[in-house]
C-alpha cells in the first residue's frame, strides 16, 4: 500500500485530502507544521508528498527543495493562489506537479495515482538495468556475471569473475594480495594469498591481448594490483 504524507495547516483541507486518498486505498499521514513535516518527510519513507505552500515554520517551497536534495519521490504542491504557479515554474524546485485550491478531490486522487504509477515504472526500469562496466573493448556485466572481450564472451570461474569485478569496480586503486584475498575470498576459506596470483594470471590470459604487457590489470611491484581505467 502506498504511503502518502500531507503537509497542510488547514485541517479541513488536510482531512478532505486524506479521506479521498484513503477511500482510494492509500495510507495517509498528516502534518500541520512545516518544520515537523519536513523532518518526517526526510527521515521516514513515503511514496508521495503533498505539500501546501503557505505553512507555519517553513513553506512548501523550501520543503520541496529539501526533499529533492535527498529523494526522487514524487512531490505535489498545493497552492491557494494562481500567482504561485508562476513561482513554482520559476524556481525549478523539482516538484512533479501542482494543484490550485479549490480543487476537486477526485482530481487530486487522479494526479496522485498518475505520479505513483510513473514513479514505480521509473524505479522498476532502473532496477532492471544491468550493472555494466565497459572499458577499451572489455565489457563486464556484473548483473549477469558475464565477460566479453571485443564482443567475444570469455568463460570465467566464480572467483575469477569476483576478482575482476572487484578490481574493475575500484579502478586506479591499488590492492595488495592480502586485501584482494580478504575482499573476494571469505576469511575462513581454504587456500592462501598465492591463490590471488594464480587467479590474476588466469584472468589476464582471458582479457589481455598480451599478458606480459597487461593493459587492464597492472602489477604494482611490491604492492599489489591495480585496474587501469
Ligand atoms: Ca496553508
Amino acid at each position: 500500500m502506498s504511503k502518502i504524507l500531507i503537509i497542510e495547516d488547514e485541517e479541513s483541507i488536510a482531512d478532505l485530502e486524506r479521506d479521498y486518498l484513503e477511500l482510494s486505498g492509500f495510507e495517509v499521514e498528516i502534518e500541520t507544521n512545516g518544520i515537523v513535516g519536513r523532518d518526517r518527510a526526510l527521515s521516514e519513507d513515503f511514496d508521495l508528498y503533498i505539500l501546501d505552500l503557505m505553512l507555519p515554520g517553513i513553506d512548501g517551497f523550501e520543503i520541496c527543495e529539501d526533499i529533492r536534495k535527498e529523494k526522487n519521490t514524487p512531490v505535489l504542491l498545493v497552492s491557494a493562489k494562481k500567482d504561485d504557479v508562476d513561482k513554482i515554474h520559476g524556481l525549478g524546485l523539482g516538484a512533479d506537479d501542482y494543484i490550485t485550491k479549490p480543487f476537486s478531490p477526485s482530481e487530486l486522487v487522479a494526479r496522485v495515482k498518475a505520479h505513483l504509477a510513473r514513479y514505480e515504472r521509473l524505479t522498476y526500469e532502473t532496477q532492471q538495468k544491468n550493472e555494466i562496466i565497459e572499458i577499451r573493448g572489455l565489457k563486464i556485466d556484473k548483473t549477469a556475471r558475464r565477460v566479453f572481450v571485443n564482443g567475444e564472451e570469455k568463460i570465467f570461474t566464480m572467483k575469477e569473475f569476483d576478482v575482476l569485478a572487484f578490481l574493475a569496480s575500484n579502478p586506479n586503486h591499488v590492492f595488495s594480495k592480502e586485501e584482494l584475498f580478504r575482499k573476494v575470498w571469505s576469511m575462513d576459506s581454504v587456500g592462501d594469498i598465492a591463490t590471488v596470483t594464480v587467479h590474476i594470471k588466469k584472468i589476464r590470459e582471458k582479457i589481455e591481448y598480451n599478458s606480459q604487457k597487461p593493459q587492464y590489470i597492472e602489477t604494482i611491484w611490491g604492492v599489489g594490483y591495480r585496474f587501469k581505467a
